[in-house]
């Protein structure tokens, strides 16, 4: 019977989050597919994802693509099982206290602190965006400012809460001026990334922009975003960084078809 007040308010709170992105869409949008309801892919206790600040240029190479509606057929990737969470939680810090202490590339001279991840490790869905800006460097949090506003209410549209997913970053030190990694600093990271997704075993990624499509091996031809790829066994969808979205607002619709893709995929 308790369950009845929290479910009511789970509920009210999904339909918030989708107003909100509603309204970032200029209040006119009608959705073409039925309203979000809550993904089963909150493993989590709904208790508990670039800083890609990619050039207009980049974002916008690829306006035209082909949107498969379904993700590539798995590969012969092998089946991991999944760590219960002391030893997921206890696996993640470790990994974490090898990047604090990290020199494998110029980046660790400029920061101020390392930027691993927030949210939910036990989440089947993550946000990977691509490193750390002004304010993530500042609080050693992802996605903290604008463009994380943005990204929140994404995911709140969504229907899921804001902790209930988990998002990172390509880099996990600050660029120089935000600009974009570079290859040898995204390649001396990768491992990271690579170690984190392996560790959480998610459904679904949501690469964030261009960059992190690229690092995910998800850019070739004229294409990448809206399209299903796979990284490591996952799928993969690639679609716009929030800070692209802070500067061309008009490119908000196709990244909500891209999330609502995610959901289908996700609920299936
Ligand atoms: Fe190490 Fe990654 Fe930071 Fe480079 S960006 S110093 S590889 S943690």
């Amino acid at each position: 019977m308790n369950d009845v007040p929290s479910a009511r308010r789970a509920l009210l709170a999904q339909i918030a989050g989708y107003l909100a992105w509603e309204e970032e869409l200029g209040g006119s949008f009608v959705p073409s597919v039925s309203a979000p309801s809550p993904l089963p892919s909150a493993r989590s206790s709904e208790s508990a994802p670039a800083l890609a600040r990619p050039t207009s240029q980049a974002e916008s190479s690829s306006r035209a693509e082909p949107h498969p509606s379904t993700p590539p057929a798995p590969e012969s990737s092998p089946a991991r099982a999944k760590l219960a969470t002391p030893e997921l939680t206890r696996r993640l810090d470790l990994l974490d206290g090898e990047v604090r202490g990290c020199t494998r590339c110029e980046l660790h001279k400029g920061r101020t602190q390392t930027v691993f991840a927030r949210g939910n490790p036990e989440s089947e869905l993550v946000f990977v965006g691509e490193g750390p800006g002004q304010e993530e460097d500042r609080t050693g949090q992802p996605f903290v400012g604008p463009a994380g506003v943005l990204l929140d209410k994404m995911v709140a549209a969504m229907g899921l809460a804001r902790d209930a997913v988990y998002i990172c970053n390509v880099v996990k030190c600050r660029p120089p001026g935000n600009r974009t990694p570079l290859p040898s600093e995204a390649g001396a990271c990768a491992g990271f990334l690579e170690q984190q997704l392996d560790l959480i075993q998610p459904r679904v990624i949501v690469a964030l922009g261009r960059c992190a499509a690229e690092n995910m091996g998800l850019v070739s031809g004229g294409g990448w975003r809206g399209r299903w790829g796979r990284y490591r066994g996952y799928d993969v969808m690639p679609t716009y960084h929030p800070a692209f979205l802070l500067r061309s607002p008009e490119y908000k619709r196709p990244v909500w078809e891209d999330l609502q893709r995610v959901m289908t995929q996700l609920k299936s």
